[in-house]
């Protein structure tokens, strides 16, 4: 297993971290597609366009209008909806590799989606 240190330094952003798990599956080798694993309750990971930013910027958009901050939350934590967005970006994402090299799809870049930021977090990486 690799772990992957994640830096943010926004409370919400969705962070493009392609080359750093792309560089850390070649560094591994082999031939088997691994999975990338984010161990927190309010972050998590997706994979989408990453050409245009502002994409990741609209994908945001939409689900900070589909989580409201001023809901009647129960969490005495004051974090709610940060755990609520980790839910629908979900934890995980299938990395297909090929001939040891990460292969997405021509205009998809993985993400690091941080909802309660700025923190030190990390993604868990490894071949299944
Ligand atoms: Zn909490």
């Amino acid at each position: 297993m690799i772990e992957l240190p994640v830096r943010t330094h926004e409370r919400r952003v969705l962070l493009d971290i392609t080359a750093e798990v792309s560089a850390a599956i070649r560094e591994h080798g082999g031939e088997r597609s691994w999975v990338a694993y984010v161990p927190h309750t309010t972050a998590g990971i997706t994979i989408n366009e990453g050409a245009d930013p502002a994409v990741a910027r609209d994908i945001l958009m939409v689900w900070e209008r589909l989580v409201p901050d001023d809901l009647p939350y129960q969490h005495a934590e004051g974090n709610s909806p940060a755990h609520v967005l980790s839910c629908i970006a979900g934890s995980s994402v299938a990395l297909p590799v090929e001939r040891g090299d990460l292969r997405l799809g021509t205009w998809q870049s993985v993400f690091f989606c941080e909802f309660d930021g700025p923190r030190s977090r990390k993604v868990w990486l490894w071949p299944v």
